[in-house]
């Protein structure tokens, strides 16, 4: 049986989808229900204007019991296991269900007009397409209804409905292509809301020890990147390729005390919000793109430290791509490029203005830049020679002698940045952008 949730979480009131899911995983498994695998994060279409945060849905498979037990969690001192296998279906989705949208209707943040949780529960895994679709480009709440109609499924969507797309997209996914997992540790309740205690030390010295994580600790712009800093039950996220790895990385992490922690499958890190584009005729806002171009307006800097510049397509068409100022030291690579440059850009499409937003970008061919480094020397008297003016030529200002400009010394300007991967700092990165820590791993 399939379980997926989403828009549970407030901006202003708190609350998190991934401690909704926390909450009926524990009460779940107290009940004779165990969970398969792991549970799952799955992040969707990061360019969605009505997310909350990072649109994270969540899902799990559920059953009557299991084989090969795995360690997915701890709630209050209670170790929280699940199984890789399934040994016996559930049968009574209709209990679940009740069961379930109890305990949501308890963790959602209904009194946030833009909270609009979603409930699913399946027998039928939902089909992998949906997935695709969510991850990558807006979809419909009719056609998602629709397709929990033909699955049987049994679903409630508050408000205006709209959870049950994540809800359903979450339930889609399979970590067919790539996965990552993430450690969740949850703050005991009379400490949310307060400042988060989360050593950075003893997150650097963790970061350096287990190297299957990413996205620990920016260390040029001094960022903490594990501890959230909205007002949820989240005290830290440790993300990583090898989930029992998490487990380690967790024991260095020097914090307050937590009520427990789980792990969760995930498709962040993956980059899985990208399309490859041909042309920039085929981009949309909304979208995630992966498009080839050559540099055609030189990086300039805007009003509050953004960096735009102009990329040019075969067919002469023109798109704006920005580093904006949250991307930090991302943005002086950026300004090193010129007319001419092939790059690849990795990014999200906003629409007004219409920009691709950085996350990476793979410098291709950099243009040879040849600068004048000497005038010629006059012939008769030994002097350096004036020049006359944009290729005028140079005259001697002693004897008046003439020569032309390529008598001058000239020199290949060594180019920086030198072709290669980039990407935005640790402090800067979505929750789907594929760190190149991770890209490297795979070459
Ligand atoms: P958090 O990451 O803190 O859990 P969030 O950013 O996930 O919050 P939500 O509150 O879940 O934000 O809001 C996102 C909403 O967008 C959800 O209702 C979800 O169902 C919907 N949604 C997600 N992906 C798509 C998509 N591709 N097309 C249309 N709607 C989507």
């Amino acid at each position: 049986m399939w379980i997926g949730l989403d828009d549970t979480d407030s901006t202003f009131a708190g609350g998190c989808t991934t401690f909704a899911a926390y909450r009926i995983i524990s009460h779940l498994t107290g009940r004779g229900y165990y969970v398969i695998g792991y549970p799952r994060l799955v992040r969707l279409n990061p360019n969605i204007p009505w997310k909350t945060r990072g649109n994270g849905a969540l899902s799990f498979q559920i059953a009557s019991d299991g084989e090969k037990e795995i360690l997915i969690g701890l709630n209050n001192g209670e170790k929280i296991y699940g199984y890789q296998k399934i040994k016996e279906e559930c049968d009574n989705p209709k209990k679940i269900f009740d069961l379930v949208s109890k305990i949501l209707e308890k963790e959602a943040r209904f009194d946030d007009e833009n909270t609009n949780p979603g409930l699913v529960v399946t027998r039928e895994k939902i089909d992998y397409e949906l997935y695709k679709k969510a991850v990558k480009t807006i979809v419909s709440l009719d056609k998602v209804v629709s397709l929990l109609g033909k699955n049987n499924a049994l679903y409630i969507g508050y408000k205006n409905k709209r959870g049950l797309i994540g809800a359903a997209a979450s339930i889609a996914w399979s970590p067919i292509n790539d996965r990552t997992y993430e450690l969740i540790t949850y703050r005991k309740e009379k400490k949310i809301g307060s400042k988060r205690e989360v050593d950075d030390d003893s997150v650097k010295i963790m970061d350096k020890k287990i190297a299957t994580t990413f996205d620990n600790y920016d260390y040029v712009n001094k960022h903490n990147r594990i501890k959230p800093n909205s007002p949820c039950p989240v005290l830290y996220g440790i993300r990583g390729d090898v989930a029992h790895d998490l487990i380690k990385a967790m024991k260095i992490v020097k914090s307050e005390d937590f009520q427990g922690w789980m792990i969760f499958e995930s498709n962040q890190g993956t980059d899985e919000h990208l399309q490859r584009k041909e042309k920039i005729k085929d981009v949309s806002s909304f979208e995630s793109v992966i498009l080839k171009g050559t540099v055609w307006k030189e990086p300039f800097t805007i009003p509050g430290g953004h960096v735009i510049f102009k990329i040019k397509d075969g067919n002469n068409d023109t798109i704006d791509c920005a580093a904006y100022e949250p991307t930090k030291e991302f943005r002086s690579i950026i300004r090193g490029l010129c007319k001419g440059d092939v790059v690849e850009v990795y990014g999200g499409v906003r629409e007004k203005p219409f920009t691709i937003n950085l996350e990476k970008i793979k410098i291709i061919d950099v243009v040879k830049i040849v600068k004048k480094v000497e005038n010629p020397v006059c012939e008769k008297c030994g002097k350096h020679m004036k020049s006359m003016g944009k290729e005028e030529g140079f005259r001697c200002v002693k004897c008046g002698a003439k020569t032309d400009e390529s008598k001058a010394k000239y020199a290949i300007i060594s180019r920086k940045p030198s072709p290669g991967f980039y990407e935005v700092p640790v402090c800067a990165r979505r929750h789907l952008s594929k760190p190149l820590k991770r890209m490297v791993k795979e070459a």
